[in-house]
């Protein structure tokens, strides 16, 4: 299993980042202002974990 650093290397690919304006976001985990670009910390958690569930196809009615 891959660690946290390896899946989330910096900020703007973390599940508490939200970006604010051009340049930076804002971190929901820690309350402060930080940069997309920043390395990750111990904290952060990858927005996409677990397996792709696929989509079951589309019935179709029967005629
Ligand atoms: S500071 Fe840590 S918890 Fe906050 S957005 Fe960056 S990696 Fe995620």
């Amino acid at each position: 299993m891959k660690s946290s650093f390896e899946t989330t290397p910096q900020c703007r690919f973390c599940r508490y980042y939200d970006p604010q304006g051009r340049r930076g976001g804002f971190c929901r985990m820690l309350h402060v202002g930080v940069e997309a670009t920043w390395e990750s910390c111990p904290l952060a958690d990858p927005c996409f974990v677990g397996e792709v569930i696929p989509v079951r196809p589309r019935v179709t009615a029967a005629s």
